[in-house]
């Protein structure tokens, strides 16, 4: 099966979340089991220096007029079996070229232009699946997030005899990609299409309702969250519209690319480690007391937070939860950028902590593995979440996840009672409420089995002994491509 893959991020080229560990991991997963997948990138400046050995292979004018080159080039070590993805790059710089993040300009502001850059993306996807590239096109085209949402509506209006058919996973629903109505001039689509059939939005643009209504087949990121988001709760406004397509609508989990995240053989850890011999756990939780200014208490549980500073990802729960952290024995590490609130919030109880809480406002990948591979406790507190990776990495890693019991959160950890202690399926904490009390209650729950050191081996071991690489999710998304075309 030829799969063209389009997102605007992708590991290790471009990452700003979870979705680029997917895109970077996804491909060589699908290429084990027999999909042979391109991808396709705007050409943001990371991404076209990234690419080794581009050339032309075609172009192509925007609704708008301007004119885009494709050129086709290799991403190393991303393809199958560790060689060369081949991926396909928009080539505007003057709607790619910008320092800094994809997304929005250094004062944090969405760019005024985005639905441009976002609809040449789709346009670009159209573009090849519809036959740009003479030399090859894909018999399926998969798309990642609003940014690439508009891709199904534009292949659904193409001319063609033959329909290619597009698949539209949805990573954050929260995150929808809507414009101005004024902007629906831009995108070359029909007037029919902007109505409340298609991907007009209470009165605007919406790149992610164009993707739920013209996509093929809708997947979330998590089983659990498939269901969540036809709730009003976590619809977001779309769960009517994704009632509707219950039936074109599946998760499947996201998996953890062991060539990145593995402990044994972490590159970025100076001591790495597996389930059977933990000695380099110990040594690592030092150097990352000593790294971050945590008086060096090898019997203290360190727990930590790598993530978006946002209250999605429950830090509110989190600066609730210092003292009970702090004041029961424990430390506190925390990793991210985002709400300035909540960073000063943090920085505040940090200061008022010394030894005992550190944060770093930054974004730090290097860093990240360290405290996945020195901490006890990963915390993902979140209000919702559709897959969530850092729990996974902090199951692979020997941190044991605290998790709100939602999303993809739910489907991947087991709280730890006596009946998951005894037949060996505890792997972390789980709460239900997102409120501090829920949340305190399950900081202590665990305090309480940290000092029982060997129920904590027995659990952290389980953990770490899960299978949470790509092949079984590679296997679903193969299915689900082979019944799209059958
Ligand atoms: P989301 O995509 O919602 O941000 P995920 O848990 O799915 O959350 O993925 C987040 C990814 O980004 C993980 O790989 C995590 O390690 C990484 N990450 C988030 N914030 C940081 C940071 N400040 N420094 C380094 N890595 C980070």
């Amino acid at each position: 099966m030829r799969i063209l893959q389009v997102s605007a991020e992708l590991f290790p080229l471009l990452k700003t979340g979870g979705l680029a560990d997917v895109a970077g991991a996804l491909p060589a997963a699908l290429g084990a089991q027999g999909c042979a997948v391109r991808a396709l990138l705007p050409g943001f400046p990371a991404v076209v220096a990234g690419l080794r050995a581009p050339e032309k292979v075609g172009s192509f004018t925007t609704p708008w007029g301007e004119g885009v080159d494709i050129v086709l080039g290799e991403l190393p070590g991303l393809g199958t079996a560790g060689g060369a993805l081949q991926a396909y790059v928009l080539m505007a710089p003057g709607l790619y070229d910008r320092p800094g993040n994809p997304y929005h300009d250094t004062q944090h502001n969405p760019y005024a232009d985005n639905h441009r850059r976002f609809a040449a993306l789709a346009w670009g996807a159209a573009h090849l699946a519809y036959g740009l590239d003479a030399g090859w096109s894909p018999q399926l085209v998969h798309c990642h997030d609003w940014h690439a949402g508009l891709s199904p509506a534009c292949m659904a209006y193409w001319d063609s005899p033959q329909r290619v058919p597009t698949l539209f996973t949805i990573h954050n629903l929260a995150y929808q990609g809507c414009f101005a109505a004024a902007c629906f001039a831009d995108l070359g689509l029909p007037a029919s299409a902007f109505g409340v059939n298609g991907l007009e939005f209470y009165g605007q643009v919406s790149f992610m309702k164009a993707a739920l209504v013209y996509a093929d087949h809708i997947s979330t990121v998590s089983p659990s969250y498939a269901r969540e988001i036809q709730t009003p709760e976590q619809g977001f406004g779309l769960d009517g519209l994704l009632r509707s397509r219950a039936a074109q609508l599946s998760g499947i989990l996201n998996g953890v690319d062991a060539s990145v995240w593995d402990p044994g053989y972490d590159a970025l850890l100076a001591h790495p480690f597996d389930g059977r011999k933990l000695t380099g756990k110990a040594l690592n939780k030092a150097a990352l007391q000593a790294e971050t200014g945590l008086d060096l208490l090898p019997d203290a549980p360190l727990f930590s937070l790598v993530g978006r500073l946002t209250e999605q990802k429950g830090l509110p729960l989190v600066l609730g939860g210092v003292e009970e952290v702090v004041g029961g024995g424990g430390q506190l590490l925390v990793l991210g950028s985002g709400d300035t609130a909540l960073e000063h919030a943090l920085a505040a109880q940090a200061q008022a902590h010394p030894g005992r809480m550190a944060v770093r406002l930054d974004y730090d990948e290097a860093l990240a593995h360290r405290i996945f591979g020195g901490s006890d406790v990963t915390l993902v507190p979140s209000r919702f979440e559709p897959c969530g990776l850092t729990q996974l990495y902090g199951l692979k890693y020997g941190s044991l996840p605290l998790v709100r019991r939602v999303g993809g959160l739910a489907d991947t950890v087991v709280d730890t009672d006596l009946e998951s202690l005894d037949d060996r399926s505890a792997t972390g904490f789980v709460f239900d409420n997102f409120d501090t009390t829920d949340y305190r209650r399950a900081v202590r729950r665990a305090f309480a089995l940290y000092r029982r050191r060997a129920d904590w081996s027995r659990v952290r071991q389980n953990g770490m002994r899960i299978a949470s690489g790509w092949e079984q999710s590679a296997l679903r998304y193969r299915d689900l491509y082979a019944s799209l075309l059958s």
